[in-house]
């Protein structure tokens, strides 16, 4: 607990960070820190130990976090991209922003056994956790769960996304 606490303790927050009226949560100081960086990647599998043979991070932050628990756990690593930055995916969703749509796209690289963890730093209106669901069943397979860091409740986020695993809350 005290642990989790001091990684609480380093998220940075910028006020009007990209735009105006958004408090922007950066995790980069806890990143930063051993300690924080290894209790937060062992507190985001805890709950779904031993269910999960594939981790798919979200573009950026969600990658070292999916890295890190892929490693630790002896399981597999997807990355979820930003549109474009794939040869040839094979699976692409395109979704709705506050402002406009974005799409996400991941590689070809599961099979139907593969049973998949969604992890990544924040999340915040949901949309691109809940995209990140759809993209795993267009590749043939089943989440078993997804885990962010830091949740912004006032978003309602979760509402949108689905059940969340989130370790702290704003
Ligand atoms: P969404 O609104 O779809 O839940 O979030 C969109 C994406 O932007 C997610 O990958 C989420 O991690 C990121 N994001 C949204 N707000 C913040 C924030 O305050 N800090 C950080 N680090 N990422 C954010």
């Amino acid at each position: 607990a005290g642990q989790l606490a001091h990684a609480r303790s380093l998220f940075a927050v910028t006020p009007d960070f990209p735009e105006p009226g958004v408090f922007f949560q950066d995790i980069s100081p806890v990143l930063a820190d051993p300690a924080a960086l290894r209790t937060v990647a062992e507190g985001l599998f805890a709950p779904f130990a031993g269910g999960f043979d594939m981790v798919a991070g979200i573009e950026a932050r969600g990658f070292t976090l999916a890295g890190m628990i892929a490693a630790l756990t002896g399981t597999g690593f997807l990355p979820i991209r930003k549109a474009g930055k794939l040869p040839a995916p094979g699976g692409r969703v395109e979704y709705t922003l506050e402002y406009g749509t974005a799409v996400i796209e991941a590689p070809d690289v599961l099979n139907p056994e593969h049973r998949v963890l969604i992890v990544d730093d924040v999340l915040a209106t949901g949309g691109t956790l809940a995209a990140s669901r759809e993209l795993i069943g267009q590749l043939g397979c089943q989440v078993t769960g997804a885990a962010v860091v830091l949740e912004i409740e006032a978003l309602r986020g979760r509402e949108i996304s689905g059940e969340v695993h989130a370790l702290f809350h704003a």
